[in-house]
């Protein structure tokens, strides 16, 4: 004779058999979700501009790229003790072409690609920090980077943001831009010119990289920002998604922010 016990078995079996791959599925999409963030080994940093290019605005007093060099050579050893290899796409003050640099990010398929920036603009108020982001995959990335470097740094926070700069619609792996506040700014760029501050810079970043909690103290700046969330602003403004050229350009263009801390900037030079 066949029990209700006998018949309801393999209903039984089936739905906790559910259960099991529901478990498995969402444990897998976790794994992946964590792989996601931890597969690469390499890290090819990007400092911005270099030879001719000097970055920022005509005039600037500080030239922005001698800025990202010095950060990004203090990153590198930074990334490289915690067992990263790192690539350069320059460690002089040449001239790379962004087409370049895109194709030596993209020649490392487990890497992620930072490139490292000072901003400008017209009105010397303007100031704060900055990263963007172009695909889904480097959102994560970008979110972590910048929230240990706001964290660090007793700049504003000026959000992360999506756009379609050159070098990120370029790069076919996780790719983030940071702009590390304004050299046309008389108190960001005093403290752009401290090797004490650029260390700090590159050790935050190395920290978003790591994905390591911020330091519980922080001993040489104070941090205005902190309180505030670092939330993703999902911006992409199509004016600047250009397909053509790997020729380096400069262009300026204007654009009104849209968030509450909202100011005019003048969006400056490379923005690649
Ligand atoms: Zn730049």
């Amino acid at each position: 004779m066949r029990s209700h016990a006998a018949t309801k078995g393999p209903l039984i079996m089936r739905a906790r058999f559910g259960r099991y791959v529901v478990c498995c599925l969402a444990a897998a999409a976790l794994a992946a979700t964590a792989s996601a963030q931890t597969r690469y080994t390499t890290v090819v940093i990007d400092p911005g501009h270099g030879g001719f290019d000097r970055g920022g605005i005509p005039g600037q007093r500080v030239p922005e790229k001698m800025m990202t060099l010095d950060v990004s050579l203090r990153l590198k050893p930074l990334l490289e003790k915690a067992g990263y290899r790192v690539v350069m796409t320059r460690d002089t003050d040449v001239f790379v072409p962004l087409g370049t640099r895109a194709a030596i990010a993209n020649s490392y398929p487990n890497a992620i690609f930072v490139c490292v920036h000072f901003n400008s603009a017209t009105r010397s108020g303007a100031n704060g920090i900055e990263t963007y982001f172009y695909s889904t995959e480097s959102a994560p990335l970008a979110a972590s980077i910048h929230s240990a470097l706001v964290g660090g740094a007793p700049s504003e926070n000026r959000g992360v943001r999506r756009r379609g700069y050159f070098v990120l619609r370029r790069t076919t792996i996780p790719a983030v831009l940071i702009e590390c506040g304004f050299l046309t700014n008389p108190t960001e760029a005093q403290y752009a010119q401290s090797s004490e501050y650029r260390q700090k810079l590159a050790q935050e970043i190395a920290r978003g990289i790591l994905n390591r909690p911020a330091l519980a103290t922080r001993t040489a700046y104070t941090n205005r920002s902190s309180r505030v969330d670092v939330g993703l602003q999902p911006f992409l403004d199509q004016r600047f998604m250009r397909e053509s050229g790997t020729k380096h350009r400069r262009h300026k263009t204007s654009t009104t922010k849209k968030s509450p801390s909202t100011e005019k900037k003048k969006v400056s030079s490379e923005e690649q």
